[in-house]
């Protein structure tokens, strides 16, 4: 494997470590090296030397495991668009084949800002690193990071280069949110139960809400926030990803491009956001300064007056058979009162309640809960009598833990996204006319944001550590309660 930006904070904090992970769980071939590559100035020890904090986090130093790996590591510097450094390249991956016995397979990392995956991808074409020659026995695979463009143009732009030097097969696009366990446990949950099936529609689910929550600011990714936002770090990949899930149909096999199919479907049959819609169906919000905590406004590396939003919630309508009228909230944000990623299928109410004038008080929907984070569980809340001599009612979960039955080893999200990268297995990343669909759905509300005057006045600021702006309730009046 070849790590471009090695030097980089993904590098340290997921790619490096959940290669040792899969080391350690003996995942990974007997035949193997990584090789990190960026334009910082470090040799073999030195970058050796960086990874160890980060695979030390994740292991008992007495074991050895940790130097076994660190010895497969290797660095080699390069700047991004020099030919002469990729001819070295070629030359030095030779080599370490050679030397490690691990000549067949190559997956190519590009763990790099937006910017520079075009420019490898050629420099890498024109190496003749990007095709497998006449004498090689094995595959060539290239891994690229979210976000997949800042826009339609660009996603095009980035596909039309990376598909002049790959093909769609080799491609590999990451939402490490698509593999976690709980993210994947959703398509067995609805097509591996009879019971779920036939209410999961229209005629039985008054709403949909999906929640993906942060209790952390922006941090040291303000630079990169700053010209990003709530909407297109959040929405364009992993909130309509999980929205996808929740509302596609049943692939006809459990087979990528099946699965996948499914889901364009769903993005192609979003109803698209009329200026009247972005007005109505659509919050921003920024979060101010709190107690000891600092605003938006203030964190290092974001202008004073920015107006990037750190919060929004989408209405969104399917238009398809199984969904015509049912709303989904998207709801995503930074320093809000917890970290959770939830989707919650809020289920009609009972057609008539003959409890109403002896207890005063409505019933409570039936809510599916399907849990990602923190809890990683699926529950169903109903209602039963309240014990006692006055009748009452009151809501009640039935709950699947996930962690009650740990049986069979899990991964963590980075850890299964490699895996499947390097068997080849493209379920759960995204295929491009998926990121594009995406992007041409998201384009108009993002033109109506951020180009219109009225951009200040749309922004609504909240107090860190509350759920997002007060004005959400004109979306969604019972925000948050029935949602968490
Ligand atoms: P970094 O900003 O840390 O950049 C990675 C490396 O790229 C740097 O160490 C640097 O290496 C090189 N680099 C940075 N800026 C430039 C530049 N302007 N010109 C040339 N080289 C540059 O990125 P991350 O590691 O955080 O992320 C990599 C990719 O993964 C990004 O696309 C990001 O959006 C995505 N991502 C990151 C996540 C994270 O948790 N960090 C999560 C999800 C996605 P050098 O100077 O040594 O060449």
């Amino acid at each position: 494997m070849v790590i471009f930006g090695a030097s980089g904070d993904l590098a340290w904090r997921k790619l490096v470590p959940a290669l040792f992970n899969l080391y350690d769980s003996g995942h990974l071939p007997d035949q193997f090296f990584i090789l990190g590559v960026s334009r910082t100035n470090w040799d073999d020890r030195e970058f050796r030397g960086q990874m160890q904090d980060a695979v030390t986090r994740h292991c008992d130093t007495q074991s050895g495991k940790c130097s076994d790996f660190l010895s497969h590591l290797y660095y080699h510097r390069l700047e991004y668009d020099q030919p002469e450094d990729y001819k070295a390249l070629a030359t030095l991956l030779k080599h370490l084949g050679q030397k490690t016995g691990a000549k067949d397979n190559l997956l190519f990392n590009l763990a790099l800002p937006p910017s520079l995956p075009p420019v490898v991808s050629r420099k890498l074409a024109q190496a003749g690193l990007s095709q497998p020659g006449p004498n090689h026995q094995g595959w060539i695979r290239v891994v690229v990071e979210k976000p997949f463009g800042h826009d339609l143009e660009s996603s095009r732009y980035l596909n039309q280069t990376m598909a002049q030097a790959f093909s769609e097969d080799q491609i590999f696009r990451v939402d490490h949110y698509l593999a976690k366990e709980t993210v994947q446990n959703i398509i067995m949950f609805r097509f591996a139960n009879a019971i779920f099936e036939p209410i999961w529609n229209r005629n039985f689910v008054d709403k949909v809400v999906i929640i993906a929550s942060e209790k952390l600011g922006v941090g040291h990714r303000a630079g990169y926030y700053e010209g990003t936002g709530v909407l297109r770090d959040m929405f364009q990949n992993h909130m309509l990803q999980l929205l996808s899930l929740t509302a596609m149909e049943p692939p006809s096999m459990w087979a990528a491009d099946r699965v996948r199919d499914e889901k364009t479907k769903v993005f192609r049959s979003l109803r698209p956001f009329t200026s009247q819609a972005v007005d109505q169906h659509l919050l921003l919000g920024q979060y101010g300064a709190g107690k000891e905590i600092k605003g938006y406004r203030q964190e290092s590396g974001v202008a004073q007056t920015s107006l990037t939003p750190t919060f929004a919630m989408l209405k969104v309508y399917v238009d398809n058979w199984r969904w015509q009228g049912v709303p989904f909230y998207l709801v995503s944000g930074k320093r809000m009162a917890q970290k959770v990623t939830r989707m919650v299928i809020f289920f009609r109410q009972v057609p008539h309640s003959m409890f109403r004038q002896v207890l005063g008080q409505d019933i409570t929907q039936n809510r599916l809960f399907l849990n990602i984070h923190p809890e990683e569980a699926i529950s169903l809340s109903f209602q039963t009598k309240g014990p006692g001599p006055v009748l009452c009612l009151r809501t009640v979960r039935m709950v699947f833990d996930y962690a009650v039955d740990p049986s069979g080893l899990s991964l963590g999200a980075y850890e299964k996204a490699l895996l499947d990268c390097m068997q080849g297995e493209q379920m759960l990343f995204w295929r491009q006319d998926g990121v594009e669909l995406c992007w041409s759905f998201l384009e108009p509300v993002l033109n109506r944001c951020e180009s219109c005057g009225d951009r200040a006045s749309r922004l609504h600021t909240y107090t860190p550590g509350s759920w997002g702006p007060e004005e959400v309730k004109t979306i969604l009046p019972d925000w948050p309660e029935p949602a968490l």
